[in-house]
């Protein structure tokens, strides 16, 4: 058996260890919300979360982007969320980022402030959520692919052929488009 001045000593040691522990954060320490926030986002706050948004100028618009994070000096950072096989972004996810972030720069209860000329895809994983960054388009170019895409749904301009057929894949306009129709189709059924 120890003896009772050993035993008071490493109990005293003890509540030292556990004091130092407390101070220096390791204990207690409060668990991250997010913990696989990307490092740049780190310190950012959730400002909304899957909230409709609708513009009607300088174009009409609507959406709802997953979150918005803020950075603590107030710049305002859409993410989206994507389930699917790898882990790659595309020029679709492009769009649509840049699209909530014309949302944000528009809306009454935002445009007073700034928003990040980039965007997360965030993949959820089994070991913790994946985020790639992505760079959203230039105001000029995104119009240009709202007012396209406004004309092609009125049926009053044709698509372009795809560079890839794969584009074609999930598309909306198959049932109206011709190239689907009578090329991407003849080649599918190859
Ligand atoms: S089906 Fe037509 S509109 Fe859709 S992606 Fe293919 S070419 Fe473009």
């Amino acid at each position: 058996m120890l003896p009772l001045d050993n035993i008071y000593l490493a109990s005293f040691l003890f509540v030292l260890a556990l004091i130092f522990l407390a101070k220096s954060g390791y204990l207690f320490k409060p668990k991250e919300k997010y913990p696989s926030l990307p490092y740049a986002l780190k310190g950012a706050k959730l400002f909304m979360n899957e909230q409709y948004l609708e513009i009607e100028n300088p174009k009409y618009l609507n959406g709802i982007p997953d979150q918005v994070w803020q950075l603590p000096n107030g710049m305002l950072v859409p993410i989206d969320t994507k389930t699917r096989k790898s882990m790659k972004t595309n020029e679709y996810d492009r769009i649509q980022l840049t699209g909530y972030a014309y949302l944000l720069k528009h809306h009454p209860d935002t445009k007073h402030l700034p928003i990040a000329p980039y965007g997360y895809i965030r993949f959820p994983m089994q070991l913790g959520d994946q985020y790639r960054k992505v760079q959203l388009l230039k105001k000029n170019a995104y119009e240009e692919c709202v007012d396209r895409y406004t004309l092609l749904s009125a049926g009053k301009i044709q698509p372009r052929k795809p560079q890839n057929t794969k584009f074609c894949v999930g598309c909306g306009h198959q049932d109206t488009c011709n190239y689907f129709l009578f090329n991407v189709k003849k080649v599918g059924n190859r």
